[in-house]
This record gives C-alpha cells, structure tokens and sequence, in this order.
C-alpha cells in the first residue's frame, strides 16, 4: 500500500506508529495459539519442543529447519496439531524417496531424523523414524505454478546481476482493487510518471484472476519501483503486490502458491538471498501496516 509515500504531518506517524505495535501485539497473541509459535529471546528449538511435547528432530523436521542451533527471535515456528512421528518397517523394494512420497516429506529429512549416511544402504525390516508433513524450505516449488503465459513475462527481460537487492511484498489494501484501478491511482493519481508502482501483482479472483502473476512494465524495462518510501530503495527493491487486505482476510491459496513460485523464480533470476525478501512493513523506513497482519510471509516461502 501506498499510503505512507505521502508526506505525513508528525502526528500521523505516531498513528501509524500506534499500528505497527497493536500488529505487533496481535502476532503475539497469535503465537500463543498451538499452531504457531514465535521465538522468544532466550527459547532455544530444545525448549519449544519440550514445550509441545516433541522431539528437536520433530521440529526441526516439520519446519524445515536444517540447523536447529541457527534459530531467531522473532523466527516463526509452525507447531504441528497432532502427532506427527511414526514407525515404520522397511519393505522389500522401499526407497528413502518412496517411503517420503508416501508419508508427505523428503528423503533428505528422513535421512537426516535417522541419521542414514547412505540411503542406498536400506534394509528390509529396518526401523525409521518418520516426520509426516515437514515441508522442508529445500522443497522447491515448482514453477509450472505459473502460466506459461506470466511465465515468459517473468523470464522475458535481461536481468543484470547485482542489479536488484531485495524482494518487498505489499497488499493492496482492498479486496476489490482491479490492475486498471491500480494503474490509474499510480499514474494520475499520485502523479508517477512510469503507472503502475510494483514490478508484479499477483490477483485474488474478485477483479483480478486468482492467483494469476501480473508483469508490470517496470519489470519489463527493468526499472525502478515506486512501492516503498525511499528513493534509494526503490532503485534496487522489486516490488510484488498481492490484492486484498490481510487485516482482514488471509491471501488466498492461489496467491499464496503464486506468490511462494514467483519469489522461487525471481530469486533464480536475480540471485536474492532469501532473507532480503521482505514485507513492506519489515523494510519501510517509516511505519506501515501493509502487507497486513494476516499475510503470513515466512510460512508462504517455507
Ligand atoms: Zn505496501
């Protein structure tokens, strides 16, 4: 959203300022709740899984954490709902990655629950130790996510290495947000002379298709955006707006796959570490609330 690029008078700030910390507050009422913790300073993974009655491997595993020591205040952990852990006796014929098919998680995360050095070695009657449903961050989405379509979009312009350091993710702010709306409050609205300020938007069924990735020109010529409040930012931060409110609702499904491939792609292309993709909120030098609190960014990119 755009609404912070506005010059605003000192005590609009501190409105604004009184936003950020009631979301502030609300995450963490929300990570109260058993299906998502935040890390506390001083919690450890050890810790949070005692807490919830799992193992660190569990926990690990089912966030997709390969150093379980490398965690963050502030870092989001999913808390499996029901138990998650179980037996399982090697079959004639099983594979780590048949046996992860099966089970919805990866060869690599069983291996590393049992610590097999080498999954060739499997034998029949063997006992593992198995992680249902980790969705582990080495899980790649796949791109056929996308449209052939917003596909060649995304895949069209030269990219120079180097030229762009981060991924910002905005929302709209209104459900009934349509690209033309958009373009036209960017351009004649607010007077920016390249239209439409994010590189892409990813729609949400009401005026735009769901889930579908729009590439705006700024995308297509490679040029700055106009979606946070700094020039210098602007020069090298991608831009993604999802359409809706996530103070309100949470993205769709569609948008939330979209949104996890096109980082995927966009990150191929530009080489953006994972950490610089960012919500607005997180990057803006002055408070704001988008891309809402219900957007959920580590757990769509997980
Ligand atoms: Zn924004």
């Amino acid at each position: 959203m755009l609404l912070n690029l506005v010059k605003q008078k000192h005590t609009v700030v501190i409105f604004f300022r009184s936003i950020v910390i009631s979301v502030f507050l609300c995450l963490s009422q929300v990570s109260s709740n058993a299906k998502t913790h935040i890390i506390a300073k001083g919690e450890t993974i050890g810790i949070i899984a005692k807490k919830y009655k799992l193992t660190i491997s569990e926990l690990a595993g089912y966030n997709g954490i390969r150093n379980p020591n490398r965690v963050k205040v502030g870092q989001r952990i999913n808390i499996p709902e029901n138990s998650i852990s179980i037996n399982y006796t090697v079959k004639l014929g099983d594979t780590l990655s048949s046996i992860a098919k099966k089970h919805q998680t990866t060869p690599d995360n069983i291996a590393k629950t049992n610590k097999i050095s080498n999954p060739r070695k499997l034998k029949p009657g063997q006992k593992l130790k198995i992680i249902k449903g980790s969705s582990p961050k080495s899980t790649k989405p796949k791109v056929s996510n996308i449209s052939e379509d917003s596909l060649s979009k995304i895949n069209r312009p030269r990219v120079r290495r180097g030229r762009w350091k981060h991924i910002v993710v905005h929302h709209s702010g209104d459900n009934t947000n349509s690209l033309q709306g958009m373009e036209h409050y960017h351009r004649r609205v607010r007077r920016m002379e390249n239209g439409l300020a994010y590189h892409f938007v990813i729609g949400n069924g009401v005026n735009t298709v769901d889930g579908k990735i729009y590439t705006g020109s700024r995308w297509s010529r490679q040029i700055r955006g106009g979606h946070v409040a700094s020039t210098a930012l602007n020069d090298i931060a991608i831009g993604i707006c999802l359409v809706g409110n996530f103070d309100k609702r949470t993205p769709t499904a569609k948008q939330r796959s979209s949104l996890k491939a096109l980082v995927y792609r966009l990150r191929q292309r530009t080489g953006i570490p994972l950490r610089e993709v960012r919500t607005h909120r997180n990057i803006n030098p002055k408070p704001t609330a988008c891309p809402g609190r219900l957007l959920n960014l580590k757990g769509i990119l997980n």
